[in-house]
């Protein structure tokens, strides 16, 4: 009869109550639950993406207004380069 405390933070593997460190990878099993997951800080992050917004949509705007008019102009010497027909004057 086996008793599984936990499972590796690492590899997922299972550690019993006794282990300090895992069987497979050889992870600390005790520090694992606050060092192994720095990814719960959703405080600091949130400000910051509430601020950037407003740039980063006139940046989103303005990034597509160059693309469209660049695009138009490459459009437009492409019509112009691919046709032999078509000139601008008398
Ligand atoms: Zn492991």
């Amino acid at each position: 009869m086996t008793i599984t405390a936990n499972r590796c933070a690492r590899c997922g593997g299972p550690v019993y109550a006794h282990q300090r460190f895992c069987e497979q990878c050889g992870a600390p099993v005790g520090a694992s639950p606050g060092a192994a997951a720095p990814v719960g800080q959703p405080g600091s992050v949130a400000p910051q993406r509430q601020s950037g917004m407003t740039g980063c949509c006139v940046a989103a705007v303005v990034g597509f207004l160059i693309v469209f008019c660049f695009g138009l102009a490459l459009a437009a010497l492409a019509a112009y380069l691919l046709s032999p027909s078509f000139s601008f004057g008398p």
